[in-house]
């Protein structure tokens, strides 16, 4: 059987997201890697106990290089709140379950301040993005898990081809 792929929640269609929706992708790899049982679904946020919906959150403090699990950069919410506590939470859930499962891979939706591996945005809450990951991707890829985002499920087509 081939490598388990740990998945966002809301890319399967489960209404988690801050905003009460899902942002489900159709895909026939994903289709397919679902009948062989290869998906391992989480919300690390909800894994976390944080409700639905939810205040929007974005990384703080956010300058480039900031990171959170270093603690440099903190979550906040946009009414202030800080959520850095629950953040790392919700990774340390999403790479226990990923051990726990043996997965290698990660298929995660981008932009978001837990799951975004490509770009995140940059605190201001005005919708500008920045190149950078979210806490829960940063923390799966220290650990050794690849982490795609959602544009990029093609490449981990072609990864999975070439390793399984
Ligand atoms: Fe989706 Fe990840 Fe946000 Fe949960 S934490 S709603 S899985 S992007």
């Amino acid at each position: 059987t081939g490598a388990k792929i740990l998945v966002s929640a809301c890319l399967m269609g489960h209404a988690v997201r801050y905003d009460g929706k899902a942002k489900p992708l159709i895909h026939p790899a994903l289709q397919r890697w679902g009948e062989e049982g290869r998906l391992v679904t989480i919300c690390p946020e909800m894994s976390a106990g944080m409700p639905v919906p939810r205040p929007p959150a974005e990384i703080a403090d956010a300058a480039d290089g900031a990171d959170v699990l270093s603690g440099d950069a903190r979550v906040a919410e946009i009414t202030g709140g800080d959520v850095t506590g629950g953040f790392l939470q919700a990774a340390e859930n999403a790479l226990d379950l990923a051990r726990e499962t043996g997965c290698r891979y990660a298929l995660l939706i981008d932009g978001s301040p837990s799951c975004g591996s490509g770009f995140i945005y940059d605190g201001s809450f005005s919708g500008s993005r920045r190149k950078g990951e979210g806490v829960t991707a940063a923390l799966l890829r220290q650990n050794g898990i690849e982490v795609f985002s959602d544009r990029e499920i093609g490449l981990l087509v072609e990864r999975i081809e070439v390793d399984g």
